[in-house]
């Protein structure tokens, strides 16, 4: 007969032991999912930390867009558009403009009344009604136009402070996002609702209740970087400034794997202890002194267990150090997306530098009244835009010679060469020697590849070339930078407003017949020599000449026969002048000529010295020689024959007709030296 006692301690054995190893898997579990737990509130911090610096990074290169904007729109604002008559011009002007900032899909002027003037592209652009009305804020005022761009306007302002218009900059909503964001979904928040949103704008419902606690959250000023829980999702909000109202950059995390691995590794601790705390309980229920019935060493439990809890634990470790490590690629790659915002931000700091420097020689262009003033502006900006560079300006002569005006930076040069000597007034476009397999042009004294050439070219008129090497060391991008092309044009506008005014003031002091100056100008210069003259205390000559019987030669000969006559004696008064004397056509045949410093005796030879040339000079018009010319003179001087250059030149006048009373050919003095 078998012994029930006997069975029953076996029995309760067993049973005993599998509670035992129920327990310590329960505990292992416990303590596996406590490990998971913690690697995955670590990642959740980590990615939180990540989240927070794109926040800012983003908030901080969206300023940096802002401020780019605005820079380029206040120096096209301060830029008068054309009236309606010339908006093909203004259009033409603007499209220009979006070849320097390509950031911009849209450039527009605007009248105070919300009208576009004209705009760099043909495409209407939907401006909200509320412009016009408006305040006019210093900041940009954001305007959302539909999901895909976003539009800009910057006051153009009258000098009294009133608004007489807009600018108006379109962006792409992408331009306002990084392309590499790990999954992250942006939003921009202006003035209590979304404005855009990237990558999609159903991303961010307005209706979501994590969208609607940041809304009612951000009323009060907040501080950098704002962070909101809603159960389980975040969302983390950075304010940017630069715009005229608050602007928010709103960020949501990617659907994160951590946070929902955190949770599950902490109910499934919860569950493994709590089947512990029950095997423990029954085993203790069923009677503690049977554990001690079991010869435990002879099982060595404790150090199998131990053995286990050790592979366990360090199986553990691995998945945790592997985790560590995805996670740290994970933040090289953040590291990349971060190297590349700052590469970009410098990019954009350094085009900004470029467009203020560029702004600034416009500017400065305008007030220029002489190529010498232009040749220094132009090379200064060239050197400031790029650093260590040199260069030449070199300017079409009236001939078909373009000469060297100005080098700079060891630049050299040949003084003057034909137009085909240099590649870019061949093809009229920059040249770039480095891209054109290093030909270069004949005008350099020192052949080199590394150098452009820009054709300077206003109004269809070439003017010249505007010369630029050794700018490798400052690739801001391939091929021709943009700076340089912006300097050739800014250049030659400038030439060609400093060349017509030069044409003008030639006009306006010079006779068209002659060439010698005319009577305004023989007048302004006579106040200004009689003022000199009175300060130093020395004399002006005066001569006051006409041809005689001139009217008798007009009828003989002709009318052009006339003109050669008159030409040619501007011609010879012009050689026989000393430096400073200044001959001038006083009207018809009548000639002045003026001689600072010259007393009357001095006046008196050489106007017979002049009378004598022209007696001995043999006139020709179309081959034909036609008898002799003379002329009679009068010589008055200042201060002698007047205290005033007008009555010293009535003197003069006077002395004039005595000579042609006295039979002509001859110089008269004035009969009698008097101040009068
Ligand atoms: P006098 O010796 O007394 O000065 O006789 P004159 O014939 O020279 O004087 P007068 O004043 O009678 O005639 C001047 C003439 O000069 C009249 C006009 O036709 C001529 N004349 C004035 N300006 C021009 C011009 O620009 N070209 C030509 N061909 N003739 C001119
Ligand atoms: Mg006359
Ligand atoms: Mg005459």
């Amino acid at each position: 007969m078998k012994n029930p006692a006997a069975s029953y301690p076996h029995r309760r054995n067993w049973r005993a032991i599998l509670l035992a190893v129920l327990a310590s898997v329960s505990l292992l579990l416990a303590h596996s999912s406590w490990r998971a737990y913690e690697a995955a509130r670590d990642e959740t911090f980590r990615t939180e930390a990540d989240m927070v610096r794109l926040a800012d990074s983003v908030a901080a290169s969206q300023q940096v867009l802002l401020d780019r904007t605005a820079q380029q729109m206040r120096i096209l604002g301060g830029i008068s558009p054309s009236g309606n008559n010339n908006s093909a011009a203004c259009d033409k002007f603007l499209a220009r403009q979006l070849g320097i900032f390509p950031a911009f899909d849209n450039l527009a002027f605007v009248d105070a009344n919300g009208a576009v003037t004209c705009s760099a592209r043909s495409n209407t652009i939907p401006l909200p009604a509320l412009l016009p009305g408006a305040a006019s804020p210093d900041k940009l005022l954001l305007l959302s136009l539909d999901g895909d761009e976003l539009a800009f306007a910057l006051p153009r302002k009258a000098i009294q402070g009133r608004v007489e218009g807009w600018v108006i900059a379109v962006l792409p909503v992408v331009a306002f996002f990084p392309a590499n964001s790990q999954g992250a979904v942006f939003g921009l928040v202006h003035d209590g609702g979304l404005v855009a949103a990237y990558p999609a704008n159903n991303a961010w419902d307005s209706r979501n209740p994590l969208f609607v606690k940041f809304m009612r959250a951000f009323r009060p000023a907040m501080a950098t970087p704002l962070a909101i829980q809603d159960g389980m999702e975040w969302l983390y909000a950075a304010p940017v400034k630069g715009s005229a109202k608050e602007l928010w950059l709103l960020v949501r995390p990617p659907a994160d794997a951590a946070t929902g691995q955190m949770m599950r590794m902490a109910a499934l601790m919860a569950m493994a202890l709590a089947l512990a705390g029950l095997s423990l309980w029954a085993l203790g229920s069923q009677g503690g002194a049977y554990l001690a019935t079991i010869n435990w060493r002879r099982f060595d439990l404790a150090a199998k267990v131990g053995h286990a809890v050790a592979t366990l634990h360090k199986r553990l470790r691995q998945i945790q150090w592997y985790k560590a490590q995805r996670s740290k690629d994970g933040n090289t790659e953040l590291r990349v997306a971060y190297q590349e915002l700052k590469h970009s931000f410098a990019d954009e700091t350094e085009r900004m530098r470029q467009i203020t420097l560029l702004g600034e020689l416009s500017q400065a262009l305008q007030g220029c009244i002489n190529s010498a003033e232009l040749t220094e502006l132009v090379a200064r900006s060239a050197v400031a835009l790029f650093p260590g560079s040199s260069g030449a300006l070199l300017l079409n002569a009236a001939s078909d010679i373009v000469e060297l005006h100005h080098a700079w930076g060891g630049s050299t040069h040949q003084e003057a060469f034909p137009p085909q000597d240099c590649w870019a007034l061949r093809i009229g476009h920059p040249y770039h020697a480095q891209q054109a397999g290093a030909v270069s042009c004949a005008h350099l004294r020192e052949k080199h590849a590394d150098y452009i050439c820009l054709p300077l070219i206003a109004n269809s008129e070439i003017l010249g070339v505007l010369h630029l090497s050794k700018l490798g060391g400052n690739p801001i991008e391939a091929g021709i930078p943009w700076a340089a092309e912006s300097i050739a044009e800014r250049t030659a506008i400038a030439i060609s407003v400093i060349r017509r005014a030069e044409r003008l003031q030639i006009r306006a002091t010079r006779d068209a017949l002659t060439g010698i100056y005319n009577r305004r100008f023989m007048e302004e210069a006579l106040a200004i020599e009689q003022s000199r003259a009175e300060r130093r205390g020395s004399p002006i000559g005066l001569m006051m000449m006409d041809v005689d019987y001139f009217k008798r030669f007009n009828d003989s000969f002709g009318h052009d026969a006339g003109d050669a006559v008159l030409r040619g004696i501007g011609r010879l008064l012009s050689s026989a002048m000393r430096e400073g004397d200044m001959p001038c056509r006083y009207g018809g045949e009548e000639f002045a000529v003026i001689l600072p410093g010259a007393d009357l005796a001095v006046t008196r030879q050489r106007a017979e010295a002049i009378r004598t040339a022209i007696e001995h000079w043999k006139p020709q018009h179309d081959g034909h020689a036609f008898g002799q010319v003379t002329v009679s003179i009068g010589v008055a001087a200042f201060p002698l024959n007047g205290n005033s250059w007008q009555a010293a030149l009535k003197v003069a006048d006077e002395a004039l007709y005595a000579a042609k009373r006295g039979g002509r050919n001859q110089v008269a003095t004035p009969a009698q030296p008097s101040i009068g």
